[in-house]
């Protein structure tokens, strides 16, 4: 059993594949061909906004996203530590500091009630109302007590986690009420919906990967950013070739070496062939799990808001504590079913946010979900059968 099928996919449409690649080989584009424009109109059509520009990666679509607002030390950044570390990585990467806000327990999501409390937080200069990192540069000696400059509130970028969209009704207002912009990363959730919405249709600019294992992967690296802004489309298109100008040795800022690779369109044209009736796929596929595992290991978000759509990138479950969760991991690895733990470790526990000086109980809710949480296979060509044994034997495991 495979934890992500990339075989019983690709058995489908390997003549389009096949085909797509060979298209490629014939005009010799190799570096923004004919194919990447095609995906961008394409994915821009199917989320709905008006721009896509594609790239290198979903870290490098965060970063250019950031790059496109100007972010620079000095800015603060609001984010989830329950996440993969690029969401977190790029914003240190442009010396700008990660304010870390817990998650929703029924949502895996950045919680917005937090949010507001850490913004206050920030803008009061006070961690008693929600932690901080430790990093705020002190008032300035002699300017009266407490006025001194603080880190500037600036973003939100909320994740959208396993798939499943942040709560960006709540969010929104958020972002509103103090002149925040919004990056939805949205590396899992190509696909989801909410209402009438697509993933990547929230927020100023979304972000999203095609790493092989994201619901819409490739077969290397990829990424795409998306804005109905058409000067912040202008703006991450040059900064994707290095800053380019209208005149090809005029750079007018200093950008990335960002973009996808043709032969990576190329793939994704054919994938996105199938990839709306994989998303049905994979609903199917979530509701039989719901269905079949015993009911205290699934968390409440699987059975989220009315009128969404989760792109189920994972599927995720919790067990009661930590050992119990390595007895299920035992047993499943026994039985040959792959399993994977997103994530063991939230941000700030990491040692490359050390300097944040976050400790432990600071995000309570992600320490927990991270020593209790564990994802098992999940993608659109699971059978009934397989489901049906890896329930079996995580319900022999309470
Ligand atoms: C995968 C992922 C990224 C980074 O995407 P890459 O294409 O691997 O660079 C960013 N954020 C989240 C939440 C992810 O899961």
């Amino acid at each position: 059993m495979n934890f992500i099928d990339l075989a019983s996919q690709q058995k489908r449409i390997r003549n389009e594949i096949e085909k797509n690649i060979n298209k490629v080989l014939d005009h010799g584009n190799y570096i923004l061909g004919p194919e990447v424009k095609e995906l961008e109109s394409k994915l821009a059509e199917y989320v709905g906004v008006k721009h896509a520009i594609a790239c290198a990666s979903g870290t490098d679509a965060l970063l250019m996203a950031l790059m496109a607002y100007g972010v620079k030390p000095g800015d603060a950044i609001f984010t989830t530590p329950f996440t993969f570390i690029a969401t977190a990585e790029v914003i240190e990467l442009l010396g700008a500091t990660p304010i870390f806000v817990d998650i929703d327990p029924k949502t895996f999501n950045i919680d917005p009630t937090k949010l507001a409390l850490a913004i206050k937080a920030l803008k009061n200069n006070d961690p008693s109302i929600y932690p901080l990192p430790k990093v705020l540069p002190s008032p300035p000696v002699g300017e009266g007590k407490g006025e001194g400059e603080i880190l500037r509130p600036r973003c939100i970028i909320p994740v959208d986690l396993f798939g499943l969209l942040a709560d960006y009704d709540a969010i929104e207002p958020i972002a509103k009420e103090h002149g925040l912009f919004i990056i939805e990363d949205a590396a899992q959730s190509f696909g989801a919906k909410y209402k009438h919405k697509m993933s990547c249709s929230f927020g100023d600019i979304a972000c999203t990967s095609f790493f092989p294992a994201k619901p819409l992967g490739c077969y290397g690296d990829g990424g795409m950013c998306f804005t109905d802004d058409t000067q912040l489309a202008q703006i991450m298109n040059s900064i994707k070739v290095h800053g380019k100008g209208s005149d090809k040795y005029d750079n007018i800022r200093i950008g990335i070496n960002g973009r996808l690779d043709t032969l990576q369109a190329a793939i994704l044209l054919a994938k996105f062939n199938i990839f709306p009736e994989e998303v049905e796929l994979r609903q199917t596929v979530a509701q039989r799990y719901t269905n079949l595992i015993p009911p205290d290991l699934l968390p409440i978000t699987h059975n989220p808001r009315p009128g969404i759509r989760s792109a189920w990138a994972q599927y995720s479950l919790l067990a009661k504590d930590e050992s119990h969760r390595t007895v299920l991991l035992k047993k499943l690895q026994e039985n040959k079913i792959p399993t994977a733990i997103y994530y063991p470790k939230p941000l700030h526990m990491q040692t490359a946010f050390s300097h944040l000086g976050y400790k432990k109980s600071d995000f309570p809710v992600s320490e927990d979900c991270a020593s209790r949480i564990f994802s098992i296979p999940m993608h659109p060509y699971l059978t009934e059968d397989q489901q049906t044994k890896i329930a079996e034997i995580m319900g022999n495991g309470l």
